[in-house]
């Protein structure tokens, strides 16, 4: 599979490991945060109120409230059968819409860090996925380039993220 490509690089929750995050009780204390700065959260899905609060001068608050929860996440959550196929014979890297400390977190505890050369959370990146520029800059950080690549996730943004890159992708 990867004597196809110079590089192979992954998604990490629901595809490498399923970091144990209770998703509705991040949702509501970010969703008092943005109230607070004068912001109405209905609606809006995790990284949604990710954006508006940064839109509202929030950004780093609602970051380090998500971070908490996936770091702790990170802690109780079990790897996933795909991991099972590192390391493999291409450099790997890991594109994240997590924080990059839960990614590092959840690869140390399943033994995986050694296997994965560069880790970009949504904290990492200059842009989040479904931006190209996420993945690029996993590619260039690898020293390959992103048409070269294989992508493996489990979102429709994962595969449009490899599309607009120029990346094949695979889903898990
Ligand atoms: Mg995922």
């Amino acid at each position: 599979m990867t004597a196809d490509y110079d590089a192979v690089v992954y998604d990490l929750d629901g595809t490498l490991v399923r970091l144990d995050v209770d998703w509705a009780a991040v949702g509501r204390e970010v969703s008092t945060l943005l109230r607070d700065a004068g912001v109405d959260p209905d609606d809006l899905d995790t990284w949604e109120l990710l954006t508006a609060a940064e839109d509202a001068g929030i950004g780093d608050a609602v970051h380090d409230c998500i971070a908490d929860h996936e770091v702790a996440g990170a802690e109780t959550g079990r790897l996933l059968e795909t991991a099972e196929e590192l390391p493999l014979d291409v450099p790997v890297g890991v594109c994240s819409l997590n924080a990059e400390v839960a990614c590092r977190r959840a690869l140390d505890r399943h033994g995986l860090a050694d296997a994965v050369s560069v880790v970009a959370g949504r904290d990492t990146v200059p842009a989040r996925k479904p931006d190209p520029r996420a993945l690029e800059w996993v590619a260039g950080e690898l020293g390959v380039d992103v048409q070269r690549v294989l992508f493996v996730g489990d979102s429709e943004s994962d595969e449009t993220t490899a599309e607009r890159a120029g990346a094949d992708f695979r889903w898990v």
